[in-house]
């Protein structure tokens, strides 16, 4: 079912007392609305962030990353079985730091998608283009090639525990946010790339995420859009405040 989704994807950043200190102001300041909030925490502190969550019906949370083996001698990794073990919800793949940063390809990613569902976490798939490929006018056909490789060898069933994505490269971190009508279109094409691969009910259950600079100036605007769910939002989650009025956007 498309639902209205948050997502606060922390990345490398805050020490154990900060963690703790955020969700419990955020959690304090929640508005009574039928939004779900995700935290996405580091590893390190998810189980005690999940604890912290388990008493409000539309708190999750999710792991960032996880491991594309299912368990052995993987020195430093974490598997979806340890995440799930938890009752974690989600875990986030293919953000483009990890693209970036750790090489991950699209059929790597692929991989980590079944990994992850048959682990029973459910995904938030990220995809979105640099801005070579935008002014190339490669945009359309890079974020479906990631979407095709990674995503669309699910069956309906598996297809209704991913959330999707756009992240486009050039916004994130970089206060560069997607204009309305880029984002529009792009999660418009989405919409319609599922549709066309599945059904058009499918493509209008599926819940559609705009990531890239997102903050409580510009997250009325974005998520008023006919195809934009939600956010997942990086540097405008660390602090409580801000989370908050992005999640009061809606
Ligand atoms: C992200 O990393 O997923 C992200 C959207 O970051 P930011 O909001 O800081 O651009």
């Amino acid at each position: 079912m498309r639902k209205n989704v948050v997502v606060g994807n922390w990345k490398m950043n805050l020490n154990r007392k900060e963690a703790i200190m955020l969700v419990e102001e955020v959690l304090c300041l929640l508005p009574d609305n039928s939004i779900e909030v995700v935290f996405a925490p580091s590893n390190v502190y998810l189980y005690k962030i999940n604890k912290m969550c388990l008493n409000f019906r539309l708190i999750n949370t999710a792991a960032q990353n996880i491991c594309s083996k299912e368990k052995g001698a993987f020195t430093g990794e974490v598997s979806a079985s340890m995440v799930n073990s938890l009752s974690v919800k989600y875990t986030i793949l293919g953000h483009s730091e990890r693209r970036l940063y750790y090489n991950e390809t699209n059929e790597d990613l692929r991989n980590k998608v079944d990994i992850a569902l048959s682990n029973n976490l459910q995904v938030i798939f990220c995809c979105g283009e640099s801005s070579d490929h935008r002014d190339l006018g490669a945009h359309f056909d890079w974020v479906r090639s990631q979407l095709e490789e990674s995503v669309f060898h699910l069956d309906i069933d598996n297809l209704s525990n991913i959330v999707l994505a756009y992240e486009p490269i050039w916004a994130i971190g970089t206060g560069v946010t997607a204009s309305p009508t880029q984002a529009e279109e792009m999660h418009c094409f989405i919409r319609n790339l599922v549709a066309d691969k599945y059904s058009l009910e499918v493509a209008d259950n599926i819940t559609i995420l705009y990531g890239g600079s997102c903050n409580p100036n510009n997250a009325k605007e974005l998520f008023a859009l006919e195809n934009v769910d939600g956010g997942l939002i990086g540097g405008a989650s660390l602090d409580s405040k801000s989370f908050i009025d992005i999640i009061k956007s809606f």
